[in-house]
């Protein structure tokens, strides 16, 4: 079969047909709303700025959507999905000479290995429309695991993106935010309206890219203890930083805390939300000193 022809699962009633076909039915646990929409399909390949040199990493290719387009633009993809009553969809809908899928749960993949064995030390761009219920661990288990990757185009939830790309001293910026920003330059590329999906969920989405940085922004000698500040800096949204972090961090000495921040001219009863790694990293560093 020439895949350029089977490029057409955007199509709102090819994939009702092949729903149909093989009487599967959505699972809601699974996150399983289906893109229906050309355009969003080919916008995600274009924030991503695919090309034929590209190595993918897909998650949760659903019946194969954006697949087939990702297929028909790289080198190579890989696509991890936990729905194995997929698997006979795809023999119809992927017949690709360049895409391997791999039937399991994301969060339990070892990527290290999976990386090896698959991409050959090329760096890979990871592109998915992600199941809303596991947004935030799949992402943090991307950028924790210091893997070769490029950049992460992913589709979350319009009010999940927002969170992610907020600048320090926005109302939603958060220690997800923050975490993020330390490992990746993150953007919000366009905003996707709930009704391109099968079945149409609550929301609207949007799709984020985050480029990755070979090395963080900022110097942080102890990586833990600074996503520990982090974390009590926005623990308790209403205390000051110095309360929320002698909260959280057990055994953080109060008034070492008070005093390191009054050396480095931040007025201690000021809320994490005013933030940046920077600052965070300058004074997670100094609490070693
Ligand atoms: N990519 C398809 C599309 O855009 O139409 C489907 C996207 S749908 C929002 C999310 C997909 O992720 C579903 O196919 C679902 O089965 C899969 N999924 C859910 N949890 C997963 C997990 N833990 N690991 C891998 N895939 C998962």
């Amino acid at each position: 079969m020439n895949p350029q022809q089977n490029n057409n699962l955007h199509i709102p009633k090819i994939t009702k047909d092949i729903l149909k076909k093989y009487n599967f039915s959505l699972s809601k646990g699974l996150g399983q709303n289906f893109l229906i929409d050309g355009s969003v399909v080919e916008g995600i390949c274009l924030s991503a700025e695919i090309n034929q040199d590209d190595y993918i990493l897909e998650i949760g290719p659903g019946i194969g959507t954006l697949t087939q387009q990702l297929c028909s633009q790289a080198k190579k993809v890989v696509a991890i999905e936990i729905d194995r009553s997929l698997e006979i969809i795809h023999r119809e809908t992927l017949p690709y000479d360049n895409l391997k899928i791999i039937y399991a749960d994301f969060l339990k993949t070892d990527l290290h290995r999976l990386f090896e064995d698959e991409f050959d030390g090329h760096k890979v761009k990871v592109i998915a429309n992600l199941p809303y219920y596991i947004t935030t661990p799949i992402i943090m288990k991307l950028l924790e695991e210091k893997l070769p990757v490029a950049s992460l185009t992913v589709m979350v939830q319009k009010e999940v993106a927002e969170r992610f790309t907020s600048p320090p001293g926005s109302k939603i910026y958060g220690a997800i935010s923050a975490v993020i920003q330390y490992y990746a330059k993150p953007s919000l590329s366009f905003i996707v309206p709930a009704e391109v999906f099968i079945p149409v969920p609550k929301v609207d989405s949007a799709v984020i890219v985050m480029k990755i940085y070979d090395e963080p922004p900022v110097y942080v000698k102890d990586e833990k203890l600074f996503f520990d500040v982090i974390k009590g800096a926005f623990g308790q949204r209403r205390k000051t930083i110095v309360n929320s972090i002698s909260g959280t961090i057990p055994g953080i000495d109060k008034g070492l805390l008070k005093e390191t921040l009054e050396k480095l001219g931040y007025d201690p009863s000021i809320r994490g939300e005013r933030l940046g790694i920077s600052d965070f990293a300058v004074i997670s560093n100094h609490l070693l000193d």
